[in-house]
């Protein structure tokens, strides 16, 4: 393809191709029959610096063709060196050493308007040297979904991977059956996993860590270079945004579904979308994810999990900071003082937020309670989790509005004597607090499945993009009024999700 009005004429090395063959593979992406836009992310596309052939003007509502042909896996510009990552990973507790993207081809790396460094990713475009068994596609339906939580999450607030585009491929994708393909272009700050850093302590050995641990800590954590012990800091602050990320997912109804350490992103980034849902009514125990059939990644274990996982990335990097002659006792003595420090940071990040969403600023260590007692009388009677932290907003000038968290309640005086202890620690900022930090909608999943189901039975993508168009502002009131703010009906509630791999 020409790329005349391109700024990069020569091939543009990625910084992540500056480190050893070792760490990735070339690859190509596969190409596409009849491709087709289902999405452009217009605002994410102008905070990038993309390359030319890539961007759109904001004045047309698609891009151009040639950029249809690079998203669809059809062109590669001449100055990009597509490739694929290498990393092994614990999948549901199971360590599996060959593991890599099997579906997912960088393309590039940009900068973005604040100056950092972006991957750029095409997510199902076909087989790469680690797809395995795998064809390295993706039906239309995870991308629909990707693209839809991935966005609300930024819109959130929650560190993410983002969507740039999304093309119907023309070909089939062979699941249980025949389905429509699609390619997701995917940006995240980087693709790097805690099982990039398995990979490279089990067949590389120290070497291969050090060069790995010291390209993060360029790319991501510069401060930390000049640290007594850069490595140890490298633990503790994967571990402050694991702990914070999943903070963040429980303060919303967030289940990942799949936290396996591949999946987790030593730059704190939610990453690698499958089955994932928030909750409609509160359950701890909620799991949606078809394939987790012993729980061990429903809600109330995402903090375990993200411990264990941190704990996984600190075991690939022990050798890294072992220091001369010092024997395991001592090396699992200093890792065991930063491991530890998860659960207390978590418990903190969680009292923080959850006071927030009930409208404190400052909370008292008694607020605890007072969360966990809603918690117990959300999950007792079956209360939505997003309506009944939003409405509390609605208790505090009750004369303006007739949906309340109290309305929620079959009768109001199962929740008088909680909203009682709750009136005595609110004061008058508390209203916009909770407007501020709960949103009024959530992609609920049972207009994630119409959504998807209209847009693969019969390509009509309608759906999809109204909820698109709504999500882009989860927290705005006039939401409230509308069928996404509200629950499922018995009959419309998901059971299961479907990675749909
Ligand atoms: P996940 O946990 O779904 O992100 O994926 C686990 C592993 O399976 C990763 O190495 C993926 O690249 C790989 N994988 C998933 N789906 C496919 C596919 N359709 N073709 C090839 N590899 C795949
Ligand atoms: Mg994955």
């Amino acid at each position: 393809m020409t790329t005349a009005a391109q700024p990069q004429t020569k091939k543009a090395r990625t910084s992540y191709r500056a480190l050893p063959d070792f760490f990735f593979a070339d690859a190509r992406p596969s190409p596409a029959k009849a491709p087709q836009w289902i999405a452009y992310n217009h605002v994410l596309a102008a905070e990038l610096q993309l390359p030319t052939v890539l961007a759109a003007s904001s004045n047309v509502p698609t891009p151009t063709a040639e950029a249809l042909e690079v998203f669809s896996g059809n062109a590669v510009p001449e100055w990009s060196q597509p490739f694929s990552q290498a990393y092994a990973g614990h999948q549901f507790g199971h360590f599996n050493p060959q593991l890599g993207d099997g579906r997912a081809i960088m393309l590039c790396e940009v900068l973005n308007q604040a100056g950092e460094l972006q991957d750029v990713q095409l997510k199902g475009a076909g087989r790469t040297t680690f797809s395995r068994s795998g064809d390295g596609r993706s039906p239309i339906g995870p991308v629909l979904r990707e693209y839809l939580v991935s966005e609300t999450m930024h819109q959130l607030g929650v560190p993410t991977t983002r969507a740039l585009a999304a093309v119907a491929t023309g070909n089939w994708v062979y699941r249980e059956k025949a389905e429509p393909g699609a390619i997701l272009t995917r940006v995240a700050s980087s693709h790097i996993r805690v099982g990039t850093f398995q990979f490279a302590a089990v067949h590389g050995g120290t070497e291969r860590v050090k060069q790995l641990a010291d390209y993060v800590i360029q790319r991501h954590y510069p401060e930390l270079a000049a640290a007594e012990n850069p490595y140890l800091e490298l633990i503790a602050t994967v571990l402050q945004r694991q702990a914070n990320l999943v903070a963040h997912w429980m303060s919303l109804g967030f289940i990942h579904g799949v936290m396996n350490t591949d999946n987790t992103s030593v730059y704190g980034e939610t990453i690698d979308y499958g089955p994932c849902a928030f909750m409609d009514h509160y359950a701890a125990a909620q799991v949606y994810s078809f394939i987790d059939k012993r729980g061990r990644y429903s809600y109330v274990n995402q903090p375990i999990i993200a411990q264990w996982n941190v704990t996984r990335f600190a075991e690939s990097l022990a050798e890294l900071i072992r220091l001369p002659t010092e024997a395991d006792e001592a090396l699992l003595a200093r890792l065991s003082v930063v491991l530890d420090s998860f659960q207390p940071t978590y418990q903190q990040l969680w009292l923080t937020k959850f006071a927030q969403k009930i409208g404190i600023h400052a909370p008292l260590a008694s607020d605890r309670l007072l969360i966990e007692d809603l918690l117990e009388l959300f999950e007792t009677h079956s209360i939505d989790f997003t309506l009944g932290f939003r409405l509390l907003a609605h208790e505090l000038s009750p004369n303006e509005h007739t949906q309340t968290t109290t309305n929620l309640f079959s009768q109001p005086e199962l929740f008088s004597a909680w909203k009682s202890r709750w009136l005595k620690r609110v004061d008058h900022r508390s209203k916009a607090l909770i407007e501020r930090v709960n949103p009024a909608i959530i992609p609920r999943n049972h207009f994630i499945a119409k959504a998807i189901n209209e847009a693969s039975s019969s390509g009509n993508l309608a759906m999809f993009q109204a909820l698109l168009t709504q999500l882009q502002t989860p927290f705005d009131s006039v939401h409230l009024t509308t069928e996404l703010a509200q629950p499922p009906a018995a009959a419309e509630q998901i059971a299961n999700t479907f990675c749909g791999t």
